[in-house]
């Protein structure tokens, strides 16, 4: 194993060894490529560039107590990258070519898989991409595939803990029948401001109300909500979120232990009701929310200065399976390396 400084990683780039590829060409996926090198050569009119033909897919290996290392959930990054596929014309990638390279990049990179003492994982970057040459506006003909590697710091440096939100309405990520349910780039472009000026403002991130009506709570910057009331996950129902796997095993984790779970659309003033809240995806499982702020009404929901108990337990039973403490019962887990 490389000796880095593992706990002290941030959420950021760093090279490693190789990337695996698969191009698209002729109608069909090639043979797995292994690479070594960090750069694509791209034609200059490739749609990727022009028309937003691009999407990604985020998830961790985890180097676990037990000496194997793990991805959790792979499947479900290969549905939803067919799922975005079809939203924004693109060729989808089978499951197991999706499996098979994701294992692949792990193993030829295992040097840079964190330490599970460390806290910090290694993150998985699936991206396709629209790569041959278009100017009128359609779907490019061939693609690329990639997937690459590296090494972020754990979440949570001092420990699991809450962060302030703040509410704004000046800006949509996404529009209502918009691209906001796929995992795209453009989906991002569209928050960057909104990101920026929460960020001045000494907050986390900014948080969406829906697009058509401002009534409703929609994502928390990039990443999904849910509050909980009386041993019960409320989480949104939206036609603009990314349906977040996080979430998804929350609703499930929620449910085996003992809690209500409710998918359904949150009224703003609901907020109030909340005994907790919290930020969801793969890369801090679960972001507790210690308050929210709405810059146009001045309103503020408190959840609490420490994460709640809810919270807690949702978010160690979580971690508990992605490290194969917790028993898989619902077999989320793939190892990867024995
Ligand atoms: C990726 C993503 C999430 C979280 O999804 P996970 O599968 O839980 O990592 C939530 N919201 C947005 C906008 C995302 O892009």
């Amino acid at each position: 194993m490389k000796n880095l400084d593992w706990a002290n990683l941030s959420f950021g780039y760093m090279p490693t060894d190789y990337n695996v590829r698969c191009y698209y060409r002729d109608g069909k996926w090639g043979e797995v490529e292994v690479c070594s090198d960090e750069y694509l050569k791209l034609h200059m009119a490739a749609t990727c560039l022009h028309y937003g033909q691009e999407a990604f897919e985020g998830l961790k290996a985890y180097r676990c107590p037990d000496g194997k290392v793990r991805l959790f959930r792979v499947e479900e990054n290969a549905a939803r990258l067919q799922r975005t596929s079809r939203g924004i014309v693109m060729p989808e990638v089978p499951t197991e070519l999706f499996v098979e390279m994701a294992k692949k990049v792990v193993r030829l990179n295992q040097e840079y898989i964190p330490t599970y003492e460390s806290g910090a994982t290694l993150y998985l970057r699936p991206l396709l991409i629209g790569t041959s040459a278009q100017v009128g506006v359609h779907p490019a003909k061939e693609y690329i595939f990639l997937i690459f590697v590296t090494p972020v710091g754990p979440y949570f440096k001092g420990g699991f803990s809450t962060n302030p939100y703040v509410i704004m309405r000046d800006f949509d990520r996404a529009a209502p029948l918009g691209t906001g349910t796929f995992k795209v780039g453009g989906n991002y472009a569209a928050s960057l401001r909104a990101n920026q000026l929460a960020h001045e403002k000494g907050y986390a991130s900014e948080f969406y109300l829906d697009s058509k009506e401002k009534k409703y709570v929609d994502e928390c910057g990039a990443a999904n909500f849910f509050g909980i009331k009386n041993k019960t996950y409320v989480t949104p129902l939206s036609s603009s979120i990314l349906p977040s796997i996080t979430n998804k095993s929350l609703m499930q984790i929620a449910e085996d232990l003992g809690m209500k779970v409710e998918r359904r659309p949150i009224p703003e003033e609901e907020l109030d009701t909340f005994e907790e809240a919290g930020a969801c995806g793969t890369a801090a499982v679960i972001s507790p929310i210690s308050r929210l702020d709405d810059m146009e009404t001045g309103k503020t929901y408190n959840f609490g200065e420490k994460p709640g108990l809810w919270s807690t337990k949702l978010y160690e039973t979580l971690r508990g399976i992605q490290y194969g403490i917790i028993d898989d019962k619902h077999g989320w887990t793939t190892v990867v390396i024995e």
